[in-house]
C-alpha cells in the first residue's frame, strides 16, 4: 500500500516535471533571448564608440601632421635665422677692426699735424718756421714758403677731418649693423618660443592620441568580451534546449525502470505466494494422508519442497537520482579559499577551492556542455547547463590547467572535465566553481552559493 502511494506520488512528480519543463524552459530561452538582444545592443554601442574614437584619432593626425609641417618650417627659420645672426656678427667684427683702424690712421694723422704745427711755431725740428723766414732770400721767397707750409697744415687737416668723417660714418653703420643684430635676436627669441609652443602642443596631442588609443583597445576589448559573452549565450541557448531534452530522456529512461522493477517485485511476490499456498496444501494432504492411513507410520517423510527461488533481483540503477537537499557533487578535492561573495570592491559570483598537485575536476551534476573554450579571463573553462526537478541550473569551472570536454558534450555527474589550474586571470592554483541557479548571464544575477547545494 505504502509502495503505491510513493509510485502514485513519482508518476504525478513526473507528470508535473513534464509540465514544468515546457512552461520553464519557454521562460529561461525567453530570458536568455532577451539577454542576447540586449547584448547585441551593446555591441553596436561600442562599435559606434569605436568609430568615433578612430574618427578623433584621424582629426588629430591630420593636426599633427599640420604642426610637423610647422615645426620643420620652423626649424627652418630659425636655422636660416642663427645663419643670419653669425653674418651679422661677422660684418659687426669686420666694422669694427675698420673703426679701429681709422682711429689708429686719425692719431697717427693727429700727431702728425700737431708735429707740424709745432714744427710751424716752436724751435727744434728739422724745419724751423724761424729759420725758413730768416733763411728766405727775399719776401717774395718768404711768401711763397708760409704758403706751401700752410698748404701741407691744410692739407693735414682736411685729411684728418676725412678720416673723422669715415669714422662716423663707420660707427654709424656699426650701430646700425648692432640694432639689427639685436633685431635679429629677438627674432630667433620669437622664434625659439614658437618652436617650444609647437613641441608642446605636440606633445599635448601626442598624449591625446596615445589616450585615444588605449581608449579604443579597451573599447576592443570590451567588444571582444561582449562577443565573448553573445557566443556563450548562443551557446546556451543550445545547451538548454539539448539539456531539457537529456533530462526528459532521463527521467522517463528511470520511469521506465521504476515501473519494470515494480513489475518483477509484484511477479516474484505472487509467485511466492503461490508456492507457498502448493506446499500447505501438500502439507495439508500428508496430514490427512498419515490419519487414514497410521499403519505408514515409517513411510518416508515426502520429501522437502525445494526451497523458493529468491525473487528477482532489483535492477540496480546505473544513476541515484540526487536528493532534493543535495543536487551537486564537490567538483574538486582541495578547500574552498574564497567564498561567493563581495571581494576587492568587485562581486565574486562563485567560489574558489585550492589545492596543490595534479586534481582532476567533476562535473557538479550530470547535465550538458555549454561552452568549453579559453577565455582572457577564466583561462581554461567550461559551462555546463543541467535541468534537474524542473529546474534550470549552471555550473562553471574556471582556470583549468586542461578540458576534457567539449561544447554541445552531455556529461554525467562526476565525469572528469579537466584539471585544476592557473590559467587566464588567476594567482595560484585553483577552481574557481559557480553556481547559477536559472542560466549564466553577463550581470551573473542568478549566482547561488553553491556550498547548500553540494551532498
Ligand atoms: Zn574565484
Amino acid at each position: 500500500m505504502k509502495r503505491k502511494i510513493l509510485t502514485a506520488a513519482l508518476s504525478i512528480s513526473i507528470g508535473l516535471s513534464g509540465f514544468t519543463y515546457t512552461s520553464a524552459s519557454a521562460e529561461t530561452l525567453k530570458e536568455v533571448q532577451q539577454k542576447q538582444a540586449e547584448n547585441h545592443a551593446e555591441q553596436a554601442k561600442k562599435n559606434k564608440q569605436v568609430k568615433k574614437v578612430q574618427g578623433e584619432q584621424d582629426q588629430l593626425l591630420k593636426e599633427l601632421d599640420k604642426l610637423q609641417a610647422s615645426l620643420k618650417k620652423t626649424a627652418d627659420d630659425i636655422q636660416n635665422k642663427k645663419d643670419e645672426i653669425a653674418q651679422t656678427k661677422a660684418d659687426i667684427e669686420k666694422l669694427k677692426s675698420e673703426i679701429a683702424e681709422l682711429e689708429k690712421r686719425i692719431k697717427a694723422r693727429d700727431a702728425l699735424l700737431k708735429e707740424r704745427v709745432r714744427n710751424m711755431y716752436e724751435t727744434g725740428g728739422p724745419v724751423k718756421y724761424i729759420e725758413v723766414l730768416l733763411g728766405s732770400q727775399g719776401f717774395g721767397d718768404f711768401l711763397d714758403r708760409m704758403i706751401s707750409l700752410n698748404i701741407i697744415a691744410e692739407q693735414d687737416k682736411t685729411i684728418l677731418e676725412e678720416h673723422k668723417r669715415d669714422k662716423e660714418a663707420v660707427e654709424q653703420k656699426k650701430q646700425q649693423v648692432e640694432s639689427k643684430l639685436s633685431s635679429l635676436n629677438g627674432q630667433l627669441d620669437e622664434l625659439n618660443s614658437l618652436n617650444s609652443q609647437l613641441k608642446d602642443q605636440k606633445s599635448k596631442k601626442n598624449k591625446i592620441m596615445k589616450q585615444l588609443r588605449s581608449e579604443e583597445n579597451h573599447l576592443h576589448d570590451d567588444i571582444g568580451k561582449l562577443e565573448e559573452k553573445d557566443a556563450l549565450l548562443a551557446d546556451q541557448e543550445k545547451a538548454i534546449k539539448a539539456e531539457i531534452a537529456r533530462a526528459k530522456k532521463e527521467a522517463a529512461e528511470r520511469a521506465r525502470r521504476e515501473a519494470a522493477a515494480k513489475a518483477a517485485a509484484a511477479k516474484a511476490a505472487k509467485e511466492a505466494a503461490a508456492r507457498e499456498a502448493a506446499q500447505k496444501a501438500a502439507a495439508e494432504r500428508a496430514a490427512k494422508e498419515k490419519a487414514s492411513q497410521p499403519a505408514h507410520e515409517s513411510a518416508p517423510a515426502p520429501a522437502p519442497s525445494k526451497p523458493a527461488p529468491k525473487p528477482e533481483p532489483k535492477p540496480e540503477p546505473s544513476y541515484t537520482p540526487p536528493s532534493s537537499s543535495g543536487k551537486f557533487i564537490f567538483p574538486s578535492a582541495g578547500v574552498v579559499t574564497s567564498q561567493l561573495g563581495s571581494r576587492w570592491n568587485k562581486f565574486h559570483a562563485g567560489v574558489d577551492i585550492a589545492a596543490g598537485g595534479i586534481v582532476p575536476i567533476h562535473a557538479a551534476a550530470s547535465g550538458t556542455v555549454i561552452r568549453s573554450y579559453t577565455s582572457s579571463s577564466y583561462g581554461n573553462v567550461v559551462f555546463l547547463s543541467h535541468y534537474i526537478d524542473g529546474q534550470l541550473y549552471t555550473t562553471v569551472y574556471a582556470h583549468m590547467r586542461d578540458r576534457a570536454v567539449s561544447t554541445g558534450q552531455t556529461v554525467s555527474q562526476g565525469q572528469t572535465l579537466g584539471h585544476m589550474g592557473n590559467t587566464g586571470h588567476s594567482f595560484g592554483q585553483h577552481l574557481h566553481f559557480e553556481l547559477h541557479k536559472g542560466p549564466w548571464n553577463v550581470g551573473k544575477t542568478n549566482a547561488v552559493n553553491p556550498l547548500p547545494y553540494i551532498q
